[in-house]
């Protein structure tokens, strides 16, 4: 089915026009805002599925690990959620805590304004933010990203015959939009035990997950509280280029038709942790795989407990259970990594 073309489309072919080739950054964070600005992504009839959607289960046992730590750590705490898409995981972790007696307050760090629309029929007493800037700053912080990194913007660096150059986006009504080297040296970007890599190869980084990384962690050095990042992605940092799109359950070309379609890039999970750990009285832990996170903070039982209640169900929580934990599902590809400040235990199951 052909699909229409975004107005970031005409947007980005602007820019670029005016200013020259434009580094892949500034282009994944211009189509993916738009991509998130105008519609639900998730669902059979959208582009992808994340484990939230799956089933409840992963929302609630979240719930668990934070009402326990809470417990543990006693006084005040806020839910802080990165990109809660429709609520889901909000909606079960919350559900869950309530059963126990913790009532939260709750904060969402959301750009949409449709997917704030979604949350907001599911939470409607919800606080939104841009940014994380706007957080609360008197309170621990209980955060949860779950597919929110891996959206974040990533820069790419390539190796030509001249040295390390960083890709850009060009464009051009024969070729569309397509990569670049710039004309500038990028050598003092690149690790130094990847400088001397062969002519072709490509390095990527996320300043904007390292930074975001950096300030959340300052965060809960200062104000206490804990962190759990879902995501996948990989614990080295040689994948090279890792940047993806997704339209209607299938890969496409990450540079036809953005705002059209996810686009993604493996997360980085050494270089998230390294910046967490460059924070002091934070302790990170992980990342460790999802499938064997879940069953080690109770998949397998809550899936008794469900199938026991709604025997009807069975097959269905099977098949979730499945998909959340088993190795050629998700349950390899997604790690966890958690962060925990002063006085805050460590996250169960890492
Ligand atoms: N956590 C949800 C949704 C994942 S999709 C789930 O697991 O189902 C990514 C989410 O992050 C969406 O809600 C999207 O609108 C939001 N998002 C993406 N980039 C963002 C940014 N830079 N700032 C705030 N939210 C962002």
């Amino acid at each position: 089915m052909p699909i229409e073309q975004h107005a970031v489309e005409d947007e980005l072919q602007a820019l670029i026009a005016e200013n020259g080739p434009i580094p892949i950054s500034r282009f994944m964070g211009l189509a993916n805002a738009a991509y998130y600005s105008d519609h639900d992504p998730f669902g059979a009839s959208g582009d992808f599925i994340t484990a939230p959607e799956v089933s409840q289960m992963f929302g609630e046992l979240i719930g668990l690990v934070l009402a326990d730590c809470w417990r543990q750590a006693g006084g005040e705490a806020a839910y802080v959620e990165l990109g809660p898409g429709r609520g889901t995981l909000a909606v079960d972790a919350l559900r869950s805590m309530s059963l126990v007696g913790l009532d939260p307050p709750v904060h969402f760090v959301e750009t949409s304004p449709f997917l704030r629309a979604s949350q907001a029929e599911m939470i409607p007493n919800a606080t939104w933010h841009d940014t994380t800037a706007t957080l609360p700053t008197d309170v621990p912080l209980m955060i949860i990203a779950n597919e929110f990194f891996d959206a974040m913007p990533v820069e790419q660096y390539v190796k030509t015959m001249l040295g390390w150059r960083e890709l850009m986006i060009r464009h051009d009504d024969i070729d569309g939009f397509a990569t670049v080297p710039g004309q500038v040296p990028t050598e003092d970007k690149i690790p130094l035990d990847l400088r001397d890599a062969h002519t072709a190869s490509v390095y990527e980084q996320s300043s904007a997950a390292r930074g975001l990384m950096r300030s959340l962690a300052r965060r809960l050095a200062a104000q206490g509280g804990m962190m759990i990042v879902i995501d996948y992605g990989y614990h080295d940092r040689f994948a090279g280029d890792t940047l993806q799109a997704v339209h209607a359950h299938a890969y496409a070309d990450p540079f036809i038709r953005p705002g059209r379609s996810d686009l993604t890039a493996h997360v980085d999970f050494s270089a998230l942790k390294k910046a967490a750990q460059s924070i002091k009285h934070v302790r990170v832990r992980g990342p460790v795989d999802q499938g064997d996170w879940l069953v080690s903070i109770g998949i397998d039982l809550r899936a008794d407990q469900l199938t026991r209640a709604n025997p009807g169900r069975a097959a269905e929580l099977a098949a979730a259970r499945m998909r959340l934990i088993h190795p050629e599902q998700m349950g390899t590809l997604f790690k966890v990594m958690g962060l925990s400040g002063p006085h805050w235990p460590a996250v169960p199951g890492l």
